[in-house]
């Protein structure tokens, strides 16, 4: 599931060592300019290119950048190992010689997983599992969403699931633990000093212990006095296997906390009334202050709206189940939304309320009645929930509430703190919605940023199923008897032309999207009117790429924009699309403010 952007390529071959490479390299030939890409143990997510010229080889650092991007010391970036790779062979630009001939893995050796890979599947799940208290399909849509905002969370802790980590235990207590038993050399533990949150490495040799503090710098990386640094604690002890890096010796045999892998990375016992379970501080590898990470969609309550889904399914809101604010969230020909509270079985919860203006209009109150329909049979964390309809003073549609609203508004007024990463992950989020929307065969036919309404800055979810139908079994389209009051510019040309409406066509209204998005909440095709857009669109003309917008995204956009809807690529395809290039750029944490002494505790 998450995937290592290189595990494409065939010349890499995944965590092996430096002296590995070197011998693939020399059984292929060692001719000038053959190279190949491995893991890089240091830091991660980064690789290192190994290269043979003259019958030497070269090995460079390849490091993923804050911002997401790849690139050698002193090169220029580029925005996966892919590209990196394809750069550097048509310019050496500084490497010894351009790349010439890749170094091809044997189909039959598997990409070498590295400590944390085999592990981190496992976790991940673990972890939301316990942290967030979800399940089934929730728990797999917040791990897709959030695969590697939720790695890097998990490997900086992932030391705490290693068989040589022994947690809090005195200098005595270590050493006694290493004295018991055989005492080869190079049997080590690694333990918290006190409660600084700092670590030591304690290590037999020639029948003495050793102790070593670790040293932590403020960035957050780890390292011996001098040695290599390292993002997390397991790499660095994976690493001194390898190389002593100024220790007696190489770390050899893990000294057993007789755990055996049953344990899992603390979790915090507070929990709210509702069942929300607020998010430990783990980032704290880097963190002892009081940093806070940024929050998850699965830090909201919104994230899991049911806690008990036969207690809110259903049509019958009462009245008296209902607070209503005056404030009112937006307004339409329909009536308008209100902020309100529902009280429940399980506490309450805040609601935006969709209210019927004109009661007396029976075809407005079916349409109503048809949008809960639509809502009622949808569940996933990307798509607005309905909880319910109330029967009252008027007809009233109960939804969870989305307070940061429209993402249209909230992009053009926090141009200066949303980054593109950012909505590279909101737009993530709602190809996963569409997705499911897609696999249940339902057409949206209103897809558009002011209809993507956000929880947080950093959860999306569709809204407005005015306009949606539930296709038949048989049917990959809706038939539009007669055209209506149609947001024209988010319309593919079928349904303009023909008025047929599939998944197809919401791919498209997905790219008029994507473009609102990188806009900023930008107005598509400026000041023109409808019928000029159909004319653009038919003489073969498309948006161009708003400033903002990365390459790839400004390809997919044009995708989806593709004139006929059988070549245009499906939800299934649009969200692997976004979801490798939004694992692709995914940030490291932060450096936070952590304290790096530098005295051996020898
Ligand atoms: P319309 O069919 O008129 O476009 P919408 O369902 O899009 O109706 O709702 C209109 C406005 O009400 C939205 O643009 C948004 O500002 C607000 N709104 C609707 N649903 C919610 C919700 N669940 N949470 C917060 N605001 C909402
Ligand atoms: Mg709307």
């Amino acid at each position: 599931m998450s995937i290592d952007p290189a595990a494409e390529l065939p010349f890499f071959y995944g965590s092996i060592s430096r002296s590995d490479a070197e011998q693939h390299l020399k059984l292929a030939g060692m001719a000038d300019g053959l190279f190949l890409l491995r893991q890089c143990l240091r830091s991660l997510g980064g690789y290192v290119l190994s290269l043979a010229w003259t019958v030497e080889f070269h090995h460079y650092s390849i490091e993923k950048q804050l911002n997401g991007t790849y690139c050698i010391v002193g090169g220029k970036p580029h925005c996966g190992p892919a590209e990196l790779c394809e750069f550097y062979s048509k310019d050496a630009d500084g490497l010894v010689c351009a790349l010439r001939k890749p170094c091809l893995r044997s189909p039959d050796m598997p990409i070498q997983l590295g400590v944390f890979d085999s592990l981190r599947e496992n976790m991940l799940r673990e972890y939301v599992k316990q942290t967030w208290n979800l399940e089934g399909e929730a728990m797999e849509q917040a791990i897709i969403s959030q695969a590697p905002q939720l790695e890097k969370l998990i490997a900086t802790t992932a030391h705490e699931r290693m068989p040589w980590y022994h947690g809090k235990i005195a200098r005595q207590e270590g050493e006694r633990r290493l004295y018991s038993g055989a005492q080869p050399d190079g049997k080590f533990l690694v333990r918290d000093r006190d409660d600084s949150g700092t670590f030591a490495l304690s290590m037999i040799y020639g029948k003495t212990v050793y102790h070593y503090q670790i040293l932590q710098e403020k960035s957050g990386k780890f390292s011996m006095p001098e040695g290599t640094k390292f993002d997390t604690i397991w790499q660095l002890v994976e690493y001194l296997k390898m190389k002593p890096d100024g220790l007696v010796t190489v770390l050899v045999e893990a000294c057993l906390n007789g755990k055996a892998g049953a344990k899992i990375p603390s979790l915090p016992a507070t929990r709210r009334a509702n069942g929300y379970t607020p998010p430990p501080r783990v980032v704290a590898a880097a963190s002892n202050s009081a940093a806070e990470r940024d929050l998850l969609p699965m830090d909201c309550t919104g994230f899991n709206a049911y806690h008990n889904p036969n207690d809110l399914k259903k049509f019958d809101i009462k009245r008296s189940q209902l607070l209503m604010d005056e404030v009112e969230l937006g307004s339409g020909n329909f009536g308008c939304v209100k902020k309100g509270v529902l009280k429940t079985e399980a506490g309450q919860i805040d609601v935006a309320i969709k209210v019927l203006k004109n009661e007396n209009e029976k075809l407005v109150k079916e349409e109503m009645m048809r949008e809960a329909e639509i809502m009622h049979q949808l569940n996933n964390p990307f798509i607005v929930r309905m909880l319910g309809l109330c029967n009252a003073e008027s007809l009233m549609l109960v939804m969870e509430m989305a307070s940061a609203g429209p993402l249209n508004k909230y992009l053009s007024s926090n141009k200066d703190t949303v980054t593109a990463e950012t909505i590279v992950n909101l737009m993530h989020q709602v190809s996963m919605g569409m997705k499911y929307l897609e696999e249940k065969n339902f057409v949206h036919r209103d897809l558009a940023a002011r209809n993507v309404l956000l929880v947080t800055q950093q959860f999306a979810k569709i809204s407005d199923f005015g306009l949606s139908k539930a296709l038949g079994a048989d049917d990959n389209y809706y038939k539009a008897r007669t055209a209506g009051k149609w947001p024209l510019k988010w319309y593919a040309p079928e349904c303009i032309n023909f008025h047929k409406f599939s998944s197809k066509s919401d791919v498209w209204s997905f790219g008029v999207t994507m473009w609102e998005a990188f806009s900023y909440g930008g107005k598509p095709y400026k000041k023109m009117k409808g019928p000029e857009v159909t004319r653009l669109i038919e003489s073969g003309s498309r948006m161009d790429c708003p400033v903002a917008c990365p390459e790839r995204m400004y390809t997919l956009m044009k995708e989806c924009w593709t004139y006929k809807h059988e070549e245009r690529p499906d939800f299934k395809k649009v969200e692997e699309s976004m979801r490798l290039y939004h694992y692709s750029i995914s940030n490291k944490a932060k450096p936070e403010g952590a304290t790096a002494t530098a005295e051996p505790v020898k």
